[in-house]
């Protein structure tokens, strides 16, 4: 017997345990080699790993991208040095490096430092997203660093790294099976983190109440005590909806809150105008499921995950502080089996987040507005650190477009495929004097460099990265990189001391050192293993440290119904099928991926089908003020009349044509999560 979608490619000549390179899960994986070639992966079966003996379809089947026809073995630079009219040709290690540094140095000395940006990495190590975001702010001196996790929203999340110091990040999947009641918002595990949803219904099958708000019934919703199906964008109300009922009831832990927390009375205040009639009305729920899910709660600590549905919405800044809010309410933050589970989408986004890799942060999530935590890097770096927040990714491409921009260093991104607006990212990009794409595949973005810098996977090196559970895992390399690919590691070391200023690091375990002793998040660092992030922060801390570190709540804050749009009638949602991850840059490369011949299909509900002459198989267009998707539709009874699913991932990924590029870190984004469009049979 073998797995459905196994092909035989030969027998593994060794071994060698890694770490997924997909999803924030992180799971342990054996991989197996020969020639030079990983062919077959399986579960690790190790003892404290994430997963235990299970995978998901990604995992066990994805990872043929490594082999892919598109990886790059050579560096790459234009013929003659035009972006628009040359071809990428294969150049020499020294004269891409030196190329780079020169057009670098060049337009900094013309344009200043702040011409210049850095895209870092999600999918990169811990060590090379340190060494990305040192090159930006010491070697050209700016603070224009971000990562792909900007895509997926991982900047909002800055609402609760501010208010806990990181506490919140302190919750262990296994102790969900230990859950008292699990509230799981916005997200459907079972196609975004697989193995998380294992996990999730291990504790339903244990008794572990589940409740479930989401607009489509998703699987989990199906063995949930009750599913709440919920008006996109209107989770902030239902939250404080939830808060309100249960202070009603006095179910409120107040040993913790007298002990943990602050302004309690302005929060009581601000809820007290929380009417659950207007909720109902808002979130199209009945009052009495909302009434039921508080009940269910009662009394009980809560474990909160949190998906992409919230953090990604137009009301998710709002929303993670509602969700706070009710964590300390209910004495839920920092107790076992309960407290904030927030999802990410990439292997590392976390780590390239506490490793600075961000135009706010300076490695350990220190905010540069923060003068003293600033004030001790210039000693540490020795250099001046401007208090100026950079560029965020966005903002990159629109500075582009406006010229202030001109050059933008890209390191395993894709964002021509990731981000709304394709054409107009294109266009901006195209703008720039200068782009280097350091990345293993040839990808949108790449075909628009000026240089290629050919790097290594997960499999071909040795690094760390950090899962959504603050685990620190490390890796080595299973086989070498192929022609002439480099560690992405070793390719910064070298651009680094071509850059001047320093001794370069050599070797993995030196940039670890410099991240153990700089980022005391990071002191279990190690070659082996794995850690786990230490939040050291007074907040953090609570638990131990009492009125040290009290935590405050956020403003209690309400939303105003989004009139009809009768141009646009329709709600799409966007999200993933467990197939494909982030904009399936990947896993579009993978081959076995290929085989399962996926479509993609738009959802419609049966209601909206039959109202609209649509059948099974029909070719529809969905269209948005931004723009369209063309795809085969299937009638989904998971759906609600008015609501289409349009998955991430496929064909070019184009559910973000769907999207306008609007910064998601501003107020009153209406982020990347759901729009109103209109759909017609095409
Ligand atoms: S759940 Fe995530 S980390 Fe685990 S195998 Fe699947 S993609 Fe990889």
């Amino acid at each position: 017997l073998s797995a459905k979608n196994t092909q035989y490619v030969g027998t593994p000549e060794r071994e060698s345990v890694s770490i997924c390179g997909f999803c924030s899960v992180g799971c342990s994986l054996a991989m197996g080699a020969t020639d030079n070639r990983i062919i077959d992966v399986n579960p690790a079966h190790e003892a404290h790993s994430v997963n235990g003996a299970t995978l998901c379809v990604r995992g066990h089947f994805a990872h043929d991208f490594l082999n892919s026809p598109h990886r790059f073995i050579s560096p790459m630079a234009r013929k003659n040095g035009d972006q628009k009219n040359d071809e990428l040709v294969p150049v020499a290690w020294d004269d891409a490096l030196d190329l780079v540094v020169q057009r670098l140095l060049e337009i900094k000395n013309k344009n200043g430092p702040q011409s210049i940006a850095f895209l870092g990495s999600s999918k990169c190590s811990n060590e090379e997203n340190y060494l990305f975001q040192k090159i930006a702010r010491v070697q050209i001196g700016t603070n224009n660093i971000d990562n792909g996790g900007y895509i997926f929203g991982q900047s909002r999340l800055k609402v609760l790294d501010e208010k806990t110091d990181g506490g919140y990040r302190h919750s262990r999947l296994a102790d969900l099976e230990k859950a008292e009641a699990i509230l799981i918002l916005g997200a459907d595990p079972n196609h975004s983190v697989p193995v998380v949803s294992y996990y999730l219904k291990r504790a339903a099958h244990r008794g572990v109440p589940l409740i479930v708000v989401d607009p489509r019934k998703t699987e989990l919703a199906s063995l949930a005590a009750i599913w709440l199906s919920i008006k996109p964008q209107t989770d902030l109300e239902l939250m404080n909806g939830l808060a309100s009922l249960l202070h009603e009831k006095k179910a409120y832990d107040s040993a913790f809150v007298d002990r943990y927390t602050e302004g309690f009375s302005l929060f009581r205040y601000g809820l007290s105008s929380t009417e659950i009639d207007r909720i109902s009305r808002l979130t199209n729920l009945e009052a009495a499921a909302i009434s039921g899910a508080a009940e269910l709660l009662k009394g009980k600590k809560i474990a909160i995950v949190i998906g992409h549905g919230i953090i990604q919405q137009k009301y998710g800044l709002h929303t993670l502080g509602a969700v706070l809010n009710l964590s300390l309410m209910t004495g839920s933050l920092g107790s076992t089996g309960a407290g904030m589970f927030v999802l990410a989408k990439e292997n590392n986004q976390l780590g390239a987040m506490d490793m600075g890799a961000a135009p706010d942060l300076l490695p350990g999530r220190q905010s540069l507005a923060n003068d003293t935590a600033r004030k001790k890097w210039p000693h540490n770096w020795k250099t001046h650190i401007s208090p100026d927040p950079g560029l965020n990714m966005v903002r990159m491409i629109e500075a582009a477009e406006n010229g202030g921009l001109k050059a933008l260093y890209i390191m395993g991104e894709n964002p021509l495929r990731a981000l709304p607006e394709p054409d107009r990212v294109k266009k901006a990009l195209q703008k720039l004097d200068f782009i280097v794409v350091q990345d293993i595949l040839n990808s949108e973005t790449a075909k628009i460099a000026d240089v290629i810098l050919p790097g290594a996977p997960f499999s071909e090196k040795e690094g760390s990265v950090t899962n959504i559970e603050g685990r620190i895992q490390s890796f080595s390399p299973v086989v070498s990189p192929p022609g002439k690919a480099k560690p992405d590691w070793k390719i910064l070391d070298l651009l680094a001391a071509r850059l001047g200023n320093g001794d370069p690091y050599e070797s993995v375990e030196k940039i670890r050192d410099e991240i153990r002793q700089l980022v005391p998040q990071y002191a279990s660092l190690n070659a082996h293993g794995h850690g786990w992030i230490k939040t050291n922060g007074e907040k953090a801390l609570f638990k131990e440290q009492g009125a040290n570190g009290l935590i405050s709540y956020y403003p209690v804050v309400s939303t105003e119904d989004d009139p009809p749009d009768n141009d646009y009638p329709f709600t799409a949602i966007v999200g993933s099928l467990r197939y494909h991850l982030g904009s399936g840059t990947r896993t579009q490369a993978s081959g076995r991926i290929g085989d399962f011949d996926l479509a993609g299909h738009i959802g419609i509900s049966p209601q909206d089908g039959a109202g609209h002459g649509i059948k099974n198989g029909d070719t529809v267009v969905v269209r948005s003020q931004f723009g369209a998707v063309i795809r085969e539709v299937r009638l989904e009874t998971s759906l609600h009349a008015c609501h289409v699913f349009v998955p991430t991932g496929f064909n070019d990924n184009d559910a973000m044509n769907l999207f306008g590029l609007s910064d998601m870190t501003k107020p009153g984004s209406p982020g990347w999560k759901t729009c109103q469009v209109k759909v017609e049979k095409a």
